[in-house]
């Protein structure tokens, strides 16, 4: 019957999604904003925005570039989720890179009554990066893992929640979409 289906991870965003969207929305994007995560600074800003404020005065610039490299893997696995990977190779890359790279950052269980979460093991930076292998942990038991994505608009890129019913979105906005097919359509303009 229409209207009755059950989802395990109704389509809404949540805590864990909010995190790897900010982390991933650091980037430069083609709407001219800068890299947030340049210098020691900018990666002191994300932490405080990501409710680390305790870790801020502790990042340096050595984690700034450490924390780049994990959101470029990030930013691919969220691109594949909206199937615009255009290299077959880059997604076993970045899954390769954050297996190896999560043991850095271990996640002890919080056991209650009523379940159970992941929490990052360590205080500080290497606290602040298990939060989003926690996160990532979190959505992906919940099945919304998959609807976190990169907007497939080239101009945006953007990180997004995906919140259509069959988690087939690859716009972060009706303006994106038609911004796309606007110009795939000026494309076959010129192509015919
Ligand atoms: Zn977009």
């Amino acid at each position: 019957m229409p209207g009755t289906e059950t989802y395990a991870c109704p389509p809404s965003v949540c805590d864990s999604s909010e995190l790897i969207l900010g982390f991933v929305n650091t980037r430069p994007t083609g709407n001219g904003q800068p890299e947030l995560l340049d210098d020691r600074t900018g990666l002191a800003d994300w932490l405080t925005r990501a409710g680390r404020a305790d870790a801020a005065p502790t990042a340096t610039y050595a984690d700034a570039i450490a924390a780049q490299e994990l959101r470029a893997a990030f930013v691919t696995i969220l691109r594949s989720h909206a199937g615009c990977v255009d290299d077959d190779a880059a997604v076993p890359d970045a899954e390769t890179y954050l297996q190896r790279i999560a043991e850095r950052y271990p996640l002890t269980p919080r056991v209650s009554a009523e379940g159970c979460t992941l929490v990052a093991s360590q205080s500080g930076v290497p606290g602040a990066f298990g939060s989003l292998f926690a996160a990532v942990a979190d959505l992906a038991a919940r099945g919304g893992w998959s609807r976190v994505k990169v907007c497939k608009n080239s101009s945006c890129h953007s990180g997004f929640f995906d919140k259509t019913r069959n988690t087939s979105g690859l716009y972060c906005s009706a303006a994106c979409g038609s911004q796309a097919s606007m110009r795939a359509y000026r494309s076959r303009l010129r192509t015919a």
